[in-house]
């Protein structure tokens, strides 16, 4: 789709051509029936010349009809031919059946064009004195006098029309030739005001991508002076950004208040169901039934804390400590780990060679993260499968990687894997030994970009997984991600 300058350019333009064609034409109409016009008054003199002669004569009793030949009939007589000569272009006189006089100009037609000009003028009536004829290359006005009076009854002049057409044509060439130069000026104008007209709103575009999450809400546009339509937009946006900050950090709060106020009934309750296992003989159901609460309560601490992790991650109230951690002994803790959960679960861990490095960031919430890739791997793996982790420089950065050959994730699901609450299996995952809340993975992406880093998957259903978490390494000028909350907090 074009976008908005385009489409008003080109609405302009065709708006314009449009106007010019109009122009153009009702231009041509009018001097076309101007030249027709005068064209008119310049036979119809011509005509009433002709006239003249033949009437001056009549006065002076000098006889305007001879008949030399009785076959041929009467005939001009040959002193008024000779005045009648020197009217220019197609004279013809006729009596009320035939003509008396034709003009040399009439003489030199072709025969064709002769009789036709001859036929056009003898049905010219005191009622219809203007007619126009089509020759074979040329079409003539013609205009008609008459004398009721005297022997002769009419006198026709006639003239080319070519002129007219002629001026018509160059008027058209005119026009071909100034209109693309008007055109393209036009246009180009158009393009350039369209665009300075709406570089206010390809800014506030800018502005508004820029607030891409909840954090970025305390971001405003430049409110732009004048109470114009972008002016209004600004303001109404700004405004919408406002209740939407409220209500985020209103959102986050409860959040935040709600898991915090949880944590200390949740303590309390798994310490008293403890000690209600560990008080006195009790029936199988009992215990059982106890166990189960426990682990339920257990469950519930977890989510409550994860919850908190994730509020305060969003409200920019988590201090992160930076200090050099070295992965190399922390990814060893972690694969001991992995080595008694797998151990547990029936599968192999394995562990490739390790290289040396260290990073800048926070030992305890890094520990965090690759023990949540750990567990979800060997979670997600049944028995007899593999999990492999390995810690590799490359270039500016340092990945640590977990594989597994479990059962993978479906391509489709990729992009929502990292959402709060999202679980391949939510039904199953709830119930079964596998079951978690679907917030590890979101804690986990929180950390790695508040260390600057990624993670990135790849995995493929019934195959396997491998998650990779790439950090950067502390060089002369760290660049830290723009998503990272590091670098907002
Ligand atoms: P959970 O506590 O449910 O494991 P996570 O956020 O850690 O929550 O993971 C979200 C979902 O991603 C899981 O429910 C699971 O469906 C999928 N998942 C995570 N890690 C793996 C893995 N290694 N193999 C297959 N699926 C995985």
């Amino acid at each position: 789709m074009a976008s908005i300058r385009t489409r008003v350019t080109a609405a302009y333009a065709l708006a314009l051509v449009g106007t010019m064609l109009v122009f153009a034409a009702a231009l041509w109409t009018a001097r076309r029936a101007a030249v027709l016009r005068d064209l008119q008054v310049r036979v119809s003199t011509l005509a009433d010349i002709g006239l003249l002669v033949l009437t001056q004569a009549g006065l002076q009793n000098t006889p305007v009809v001879v008949t030399t030949d009785s076959m041929r009939g009467p005939e001009l007589q040959p002193n008024l031919r000779a005045r009648l000569d020197a009217v220019p272009d197609f004279l013809v006189v006729t009596d009320s059946l035939r003509a008396l006089y034709v003009s040399q100009a009439v003489r030199d037609l072709q025969p064709g064009d002769r009789d036709a000009l001859l036929q056009a003028a003898m049905q010219l009536t005191p009622l219809h004195l203007v007619a126009t004829v089509e020759l074979s290359d040329d079409q003539l006005l013609l205009v008609a006098r008459f004398d009721t009076a005297g022997p002769v009854r009419r006198v026709v002049s006639a003239q080319s029309m070519s002129s007219a057409e002629f001026l018509g044509s160059e008027q058209f060439s005119v026009f071909l030739l100034i209109a693309p130069l008007v055109l393209l000026l036009s246009v180009s104008l158009a393009f350039i005001i369209t665009g300075r007209a709406l570089r206010p709103v390809d800014e506030i575009i800018r502005d508004v991508s820029a607030i891409t999450d909840g954090r970025s809400l305390h971001k405003r546009l430049p409110q732009a002076e004048g109470d114009d339509e972008l002016a209004r937009l600004a303001a109404t946006l700004n405004a919408m950004i406002a209740r939407l900050e409220q209500s985020f950090s209103g959102l986050r709060r409860f959040t935040a208040d709600a898991s915090h106020e949880l944590k200390t009934p949740l303590t309390v309750l798994r310490a008293d169901i403890e000690r209600a296992m560990a008080s006195g003989p009790r029936s199988t159901e009992g215990l059982v039934a106890l166990e189960e609460s426990l682990q339920e309560t257990a469950r519930m601490a977890d989510l409550v804390e994860s919850l908190l992790t994730l509020a305060r991650a969003d409200e920019g109230r988590f201090d992160l400590h930076r200090e050099p951690v070295p992965l190399e002994p922390l990814v060893i803790d972690v694969a001991e780990t992995a080595l008694i959960l797998g151990e547990a679960a029936g599968l192999r861990v394995t562990v490739a060679p390790l290289e040396s490095a260290t990073v800048m960031g926070d030992a305890l919430r890094l520990r965090q993260l690759f023990l949540n890739l750990v567990t979800n791997a060997v979670k997600y793996t049944g028995k007899g499968g593999r999990v492999e982790l390995s810690l590799q420089r490359r270039g500016e950065c340092v990945e640590f990687a977990v594989s597994d050959t479990g059962i993978g994730i479906a391509g489709a699901d990729l992009p929502y894997l990292f959402d709060r609450f999202w679980r391949a299996d939510r039904a199953r995952s709830r119930t079964s030994e596998r079951g978690g809340v679907g917030l590890g993975l979101s804690i986990s992406q929180w950390i790695a970009r508040a260390h600057g880093g990624s993670i990135t998957v790849a995995s493929r259903l019934g195959r396997g997984s491998t998650f990779t978490v790439s950090l950067p390494l502390p060089g002369p000028e760290p660049t830290p991600n723009p998503n990272s909350a590091l670098s907002e907090t």
